[in-house]
């Protein structure tokens, strides 16, 4: 089977129809019946030309191996072939017709591409998730926030890395395509978990998306505390969400926010996170 990469709506019927219509000849194509006059242009006017069984060669195009091979062995011509189909026509090949579909146009103007855009487009929804993780902090030497570890006279505390920011945004990525919550994939009742990098939890996320045939559009996530201070750190935790998500940094937003001694994060008793992840996935 042959089949130009410029026409990209292929689908499984499209391969089954021609299998089936290749029979016993030596090949078929994908065809569509000239629904249009055709005209010919002729010095000082036009003409109409005849349109009956005309068609308009598809990919993609089935044939026979060796018959193929032997066709394009024997072809002569200076000029390339348009396509298989005509080699094997010009030694002599059958080649049947299998009804096409308009779907399979090829992308040759700019205004194919924006077409193509728009029927891809009309294919895919674009979901939004939010996600929202705080844990306590005690004595310790540093905290873990969005994979970058902070030195600190504390540390968070938790069954994992205590890591608020992946957690909070992992639970977005979760919440837009609908897969619970962290808990039901790495229940903090399973000793695997204990002290471990909270990566793997917002790379499995990741990996569900893409699962789906979805893709991370971006992610979004505030970090709330008074101390440490997030600024310096930012660039580095951008880097590393990008690392994890394989999402380019530019998709990637960090904020840091106080408040402003109020509460358990003014008190310094816990750090909140607060994220939003926005996905596209096929409808
Ligand atoms: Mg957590």
């Amino acid at each position: 089977m042959v089949h130009d990469a410029a026409r990209p709506f292929l689908n499984a019927g499209h391969i089954q129809a021609l299998l089936q219509g290749l029979g016993g000849a030596d090949g078929a194509i994908l065809a569509l019946p000239v629904a249009d006059t055709v005209k010919r242009e002729m010095p000082g006017n036009i003409e109409t030309a005849q349109r009956e069984g005309l068609w308009r060669a598809q990919t993609p195009q089935a044939f026979r191996t060796q018959p193929l091979r032997d066709a394009y062995g024997a072809w002569s011509d200076d000029r390339p072939p348009t396509d298989e189909a005509g080699v094997m026509e010009a030694v002599g090949g059958v080649v049947r017709l299998v009804p096409g579909d308009p779907m399979l146009f090829k992308l040759t103007y700019p205004e194919d591409f924006a077409m193509a855009e728009r029927l891809a487009g009309a294919a895919r929804v674009t979901r939004t998730g939010q996600g929202i993780d705080a844990h306590r902090l005690g004595p310790g030497d540093g905290v873990w926030l969005c994979g970058i570890k902070i030195a600190h006279d504390r540390e968070l505390i938790g069954h994992s890395d205590a890591d608020a920011g992946l957690h909070a945004i992992t639970d977005a990525i979760l919440g837009a395509i609908g897969e619970g919550d962290i808990g039901d994939h790495f229940p903090p009742t399973d000793p695997q978990w204990k002290g471990a990098p909270s990566h793997i939890f917002l790379s499995h996320a990741a990996d569900l998306v893409r699962q789906r045939g979805g893709a991370l559009i971006n992610v979004d996530v505030t970090l709330v505390c008074e101390k440490p201070k997030i600024k310096p750190h930012r660039q580095a935790m951008r880097e590393k969400l990008s690392e994890i998500l394989g999402l380019p940094v530019d998709r990637i937003s960090v904020k840091a926010t106080t408040t402003e001694g109020m509460g358990y994060t003014g008190r310094e008793e816990g750090i909140l996170a607060q994220a939003i992840a926005s996905v596209e996935t096929p409808v």
